[in-house]
C-alpha cells in the first residue's frame, strides 16, 4: 500500500480528540480537549456537550496543523467503545457524518486496542505484557493465540477511577491522579488493605478505607503515598505472574495512570530483577488521544477489520459500550509477523 492518511476521533469519556496519522510521515496532527471539573466527577451529559461544542474547532485545528484539506484524508476512524454512551455517540456521529459526506471508509476502533497499539508504536515493544491502567479500566493484558487476552483485572473500579474517587472525597477535584502523585512525594507509609484475589485486584474497599482514615484525621500526603504504593504493588504482583505464565520478555505500562513517575520507577525495578525489558508509554500519549485511534485504525484498515465501506455499512456503524478487548479480532498481528 502507498501513503495512507487516517483521521481518528477519540471520544470515549472525558476527552474529545482528533489525530491524523500518515502511514509514511507518522503523526501530522494531534488536537485534544479534555473535560475537567474543579470539584465533582464527570457529569456524562455535560461532558458530551463539551465534546459536541468542540469537535468542529478541533477538526479545523487538526487540518491546519497537518496542512491538509479534508478531501485528502483517506479514511475516518472513531472509538466504538468501551466508554460512556453520551460521549461515544458524539464521536461516532461525527466520524460517520464525515465518512458519508466525503465518501471515505469508516473504521470502528476498540479504544483499549488503541491504547495497546499506540503503546507499541511509541516504545517499539513487540509483544509485551501490558499493564493497562486508565480511568475506568485496569487490566493486565497480553496477546495469545489470535487475541489480546486479559490475565487479571480490577474487579470493581479501575485504579484511575479509584484515585479520582479518593480525590473527590478529599477535595482534590478531577482528575485527582496528578495531584495525588505530587502529594505522595511528601507522605509516609500507613498500612492499608492490600487486595489481590487470584489474578484480580480490588480497589474499592481500599479507597473507602482511606477516605475513612482521612475523616479520622490521617494526613492526606500519607494517604496519597500509601494508596499509590499499595495499588501499584498489587498490579505489579499480578504482572509478574502474567510474565511468568506467558514467558514474555517485555512489560509495557500504558493508560492515564502511566503518567505517574513512581509507578514507572516501581515497574522498572521489578522488571530489572526478572530480566524483562520495561517500557512506559510516553507521558504525552498515556492519556486518551486521537492518535491512538488512528494507529489502531491504520492496522485495521490494512488487514480489513471493521472497515465500513458502503453507505449502508456506514449508516449502521454504532457504538459498543461494553466492548471487551478479548472480543476484538487482531488479523494485523498475523499479517505483520510474516
Ligand atoms: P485515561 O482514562 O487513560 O485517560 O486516564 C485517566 C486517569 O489517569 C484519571 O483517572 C487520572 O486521575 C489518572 N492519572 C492521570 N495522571 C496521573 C498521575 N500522574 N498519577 C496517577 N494517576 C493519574
Ligand atoms: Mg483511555
Amino acid at each position: 500500500m502507498g501513503e495512507i492518511i487516517c483521521l481518528g476521533i477519540e471520544s470515549t469519556a472525558h476527552t474529545i480528540a482528533i489525530g491524523i496519522l500518515d502511514s509514511k510521515k507518522g503523526i501530522i496532527a494531534d488536537q485534544r480537549s479534555m473535560y475537567t471539573t474543579d470539584k465533582g466527577g464527570i457529569i456524562p451529559i455535560e461532558c458530551a456537550k463539551h465534546h459536541k461544542d468542540l469537535k468542529e474547532e478541533l477538526l479545523k485545528k487538526a487540518l491546519e496543523e497537518s496542512k491538509l484539506k479534508i478531501e485528502e484524508i483517506d479514511f475516518f476512524a472513531y472509538s466504538e467503545g468501551p466508554g460512556l454512551p453520551p460521549s461515544l455517540i458524539v464521536g461516532k456521529d461525527f466520524a460517520k457524518e464525515l465518512a458519508l459526506k466525503y465518501n471515505k471508509p469508516l473504521v470502528g476502533v476498540n479504544h483499549l486496542v488503541g491504547h495497546l497499539e499506540e503503546g507499541k508504536y511509541f516504545t517499539k515493544a513487540k509483544d509485551p505484557v501490558f499493564i493497562f491502567v486508565s480511568g475506568a479500566n485496569t487490566q493486565i493484558i497480553a496477546h495469545e493465540g489470535k487475541k489480546y487476552r486479559v490475565f487479571g483485572e480490577a474487579l470493581s473500579v479501575g485504579l484511575g477511577n479509584a484515585l479520582d474517587k479518593f480525590g473527590r472525597a478529599v477535595g482534590l477535584g478531577f482528575p485527582a491522579g496528578p495531584k495525588i502523585e505530587q502529594l505522595a512525594k511528601k507522605g509516609n507509609f500507613i498500612e492499608i488493605p492490600y487486595v489481590v484475589k487470584g489474578m484480580d485486584v480490588e480497589f474499592s474497599g481500599i479507597v473507602t478505607h482511606c477516605i475513612n482514615l482521612y475523616k479520622k484525621g490521617a494526613k492526606i500526603e500519607d494517604l496519597c503515598y500509601s494508596l499509590q504504593e499499595t495499588g501499584f504493588s498489587m498490579l505489579l504482583e499480578v504482572t509478574e505472574r502474567a510474565l511468568a505464565h506467558t514467558g514474555k520478555k517485555e512489560a509495557l505500562l500504558i493508560g492515564g495512570v502511566a503518567a505517574n513517575q513512581r509507578f514507572v520507577e516501581m515497574l522498572n525495578l521489578m522488571c530489572k530483577e526478572r530480566k524483562v525489558k520495561s517500557f512506559a508509554c510516553p507521558l504525552k500519549y498515556s492519556g486518551d488521544n486521537g492518535i491512538q485511534i488512528a494507529i489502531a485504525a491504520m492496522l485495521q484498515y490494512k488487514s480489513d477489520y471493521k472497515v465500513y465501506k458502503t453507505k449502508k455499512q456506514k449508516e449502521l456503524a454504532d457504538i459498543n459500550t461494553n466492548w471487551r478487548i478479548d472480543q476484538v479480532e487482531t488479523p494485523w498481528m498475523d499479517m505483520f509477523k510474516k
